[in-house]
């Protein structure tokens, strides 16, 4: 075994590879960027090194300057994680030449399988099923057009060089072809840099479902069975599981052999994906499944499979790459139980999915295990139920520089029925406050009951919209009560008094009533509570009820409350975050999540003076839109400039009002994060 590696990668993947490296005893070297300095992947390893400013192009993708770190280091080995140079042969070249081991197949197989076209002629001849297609070196318009005339419509433009489902383009008739086409090699050449295509048969509703392989250097291969991907969006995955549902044996045998016939046909070491497409009807012996593409490197999703077959697949890549044998046969390989993987993204679903960052301000997850090895020979144990991957901890970024995820959700059961209902237990403990997050639409796709009956297809999502995305007309009123609660129990502590006891100094004698007044997406809600001799009494819409904040259990977080709202025990989280702008309540119960902003004229009032009389802006971006002029006064909330960063834009409003002393930058213009924008004096 190697006694040193360095972890060319950031975020849950090197945080990953790192925990496996401790429990073998190998030392590890941490790389980082600016903006990773304090990343918790930089504190799980035994050294770190700079590499340069955030951008990856400064940073992670500094081949060079990485095997000079291993080198002057004494790593023997380097371990790409997923992304930035993983898939990139020139890299897994230059390692070689410097004597280190790149933990990943050699360079000829990443060519191989670098472009999905050539991969397909290869895929071809070794006898591996292809979807009906053209993926040749002619990339002449005319001839592409009567090539997909001849396929029948609908048909699939990718880019060759494609990843991420960028470029790809569905074609319904013969007539947008052409656009199409322009279109995809736009997005190809600015993506990748290569605007060669592929076109092939687009099927209607069909499921993604791929092969984990591993190959040693001494000819062994095995497969480690199938993940079914189908639930996506954008061509991405959301949830993975394994098994997949509703497979034969037969079948499962049949793919697994393609799969190890495609990674044999490039010579292929170490772990490997290759990914199928397959009809809907994959259960029956009916069905079809073809090759798509081979993804030379760990991938995102392989824990379900280690939960499945009990093996540590970094552990595996380790003892490959340093020369050992496959450390099991295909016959003591078995599944056992299912798992389903949810990745947690930094992101709005309401608003198509569009990445988001920020702050994880509060960041409460469900008790879980890092990742745990659970077959020891061919005697499996039951894993722990719940595995999380995480590459941030409370109070970190996720910022614009990196792919968006915030943290993996593993969970393991020993049926599909037992997974999913623990799966849905773990996302309603798992609360994010700070940023837009997919956590409540996993909440509702887990809960959804075409996935619960795996009625599974890649147009699960947009079949669903109406139940995924539905708005709730109506708050309910367990939300409202316990954001009063969180308030006048905050309000309690702030003057010492106790706000669960019945006889506090601060309670009038007699009663009393005030109103608090929310915001929320659904409109703004004025509640009345009134102090009664028996504790408050709640007031909205239609509900006139008694309401007691009991006393929180010993040990419990500081966001828990339990309340007494008419008949009805209520347990939830609730956190409250306060910025310039607004008292953000931040309601978990039973898996949902709400936010209500208090709106209170007098407390903000006094808290204008918190601004310190300059507004900046969130993250690196562009000027859009400037509304306010120097010496303008305005209303608290109103909007000031638009900036839009990550595809998104993000209005700079009045914190309180007050005066516009200074714009200080104009429409067009780029600027830092925490850049300041605006120059402003709240009114005294
Ligand atoms: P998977 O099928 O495992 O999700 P993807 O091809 O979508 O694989 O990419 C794996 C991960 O690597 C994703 O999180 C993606 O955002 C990230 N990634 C892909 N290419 C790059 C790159 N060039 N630089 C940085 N990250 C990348
Ligand atoms: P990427 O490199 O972006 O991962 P893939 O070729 O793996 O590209 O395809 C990504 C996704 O696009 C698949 O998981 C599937 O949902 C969809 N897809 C790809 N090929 C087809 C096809 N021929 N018909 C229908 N959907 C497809
Ligand atoms: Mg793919």
């Amino acid at each position: 075994m190697f006694s040193k590696i360095l972890i060319a990668n950031r975020g849950e993947i090197a945080c990953r590879v790192a925990a496996t490296a401790r429990r073998l005893g190998v030392r590890t070297v941490a790389v980082f960027s600016d903006a990773d300095a304090h990343a918790r992947h930089v504190s799980l390893c035994d050294e770190a090194v700079r590499l340069g400013p955030a951008p990856a192009r400064d940073s992670y993708l500094r081949g060079e300057r990485i095997v000079e770190i291993a080198r002057a280091l004494g790593a023997e080995a380097i371990h790409p994680g997923y992304g930035f140079l993983s898939e990139n042969e020139d890299f897994a070249a230059a390692c070689a030449k410097a004597g280190i081991a790149f933990i990943g197949p050699p360079p000829a197989a990443i060519r191989a399988m670098g472009s999905k076209s050539e991969a397909k002629t290869l895929m071809e001849k070794a006898g591996v099923p292809l979807v009906p297609g053209y993926h040749g070196a002619a990339q002449d318009p005319a001839l592409l057009q009567r090539e997909a005339d001849r396929i029948g419509y609908p048909v699939l433009i990718k880019a060759s060089a494609g990843g991420g489902g960028k470029g790809m383009r569905v074609v319904r008739e013969s007539g947008e072809f052409a656009a199409a086409l322009a279109s995809c090699r736009r997005e190809a050449a600015a993506s990748f840099g290569d605007e060669r295509v592929l076109v092939e048969k687009y099927l209607e509703r069909p499921r993604h479902i791929e092969i984990q392989v591993f190959c040693d250097a001494h000819g062994g291969a095995v497969y480690l069975f199938e993940r079914d991907c189908s639930v996506q969006r954008r061509h991405q995955k959301v949830l993975e599981e394994a098994p997949a549902p509703g497979m034969t044996p037969q079948r499962r045998q049949a793919m697994g052999e393609a799969a190890v016939a495609a990674a044999r046909a490039v010579g292929y070491v170490g772990a490997g994906t290759v990914e199928f497409i397959a009809t809907s009807d994959i259960n029956t012996s009916a069905g079809h499944f073809y090759f798509m593409e081979m993804n030379t490197r760990l991938q995102v999703e392989h824990p379900v499979t280690e939960m499945i077959t009990g093996h540590d697949l970094v552990e595996w890549q380790l003892r490959v790459a340093c020369g050992e044998a496959l450390p099991a046969t295909q016959e003591q390989l078995q599944i056992h139980g299912h798992a389903i993987e949810a990745r947690i993204y930094a992101e709005n679903p309401d608003k198509g999915f569009l990445p988001a960052i920020g702050r994880l301000s509060h960041m409460a997850l469900p008790a879980a295990v890092e990742f745990q090895r659970n077959a020891d020979g061919a005697a499996f144990h039951d894993p722990a139920p719940v595995r999380i991957d995480a590459g941030v901890r409370a109070g970190d970024a996720i910022s614009p520089h990196y792919d968006p995820m915030i943290a993996k959700l593993i969970v393991w059961g020993a049926t599909r029925e037992q997974a999913l209902a623990r799966m849905r237990g773990a996302l309603a403990e798992t609360h994010i406050v700070g940023l837009a997050n997919n956590v409540d639409f996993l909440g509702r796709l887990v809960a959804n009951h075409s996935f619960a009956i795996a009625h599974l297809d890649t147009g699960l999502i947009e079949r669903e919209r109406a139940a995924l995305f539905a708005p709730e007309d109506r708050l309910p009123n367990e939300f409202l009560a316990l954001a009063c609660a969180r308030v006048l129990a905050d309000e309690a502590a702030a003057v010492g008094a106790d706000p669960w006891s019945g006889r506090n100094g601060w309670r009038l004698n007699g009663s009393y009533t005030r109103e608090l007044t929310f915001k929320s997406e659904r409109g703004v809600h004025d509640v009345r509570i009134e102090y009664a001799r028996d504790g408050y009494h709640f007031d909205h819409g239609g509900l006139r009820t008694l309401l007691v904040i009991q006393p929180p259990p010993a040990g419990a977080a500081p966001s828990r409350l339990t309340l007494r709202l008419a008949d009805r025990l209520l347990q939830a989280d609730v956190v409250r975050a306060v910025d310039p702008v607004g008292d953000e309540l931040h309601v978990f119960l039973d898996g949902r999540h709400c936010v209500l902003t208090r709106i209170d004229v007098i407390a903000h009032a006094g808290e204008a003076d918190a601004v310190e009389g300059r507004l900046s802006a969130p993250m690196p971006g562009k000027v859009v839109a400037v509304h306010a002029a120097r010496g303008a006064r305005v209303a608290r909330g109103a909007a000031l400039l638009v900036m839009e960063a990550m595809k998104m834009e993000h209005t700079i409003v009045a914190p309180a009002d007050g005066t516009v002393d200074e714009v200080l930058f104009g429409v067009g213009e780029q600027v830092a994060e925490g850049a300041a924008l605006v120059q402003f004096t709240p009114a005294a």
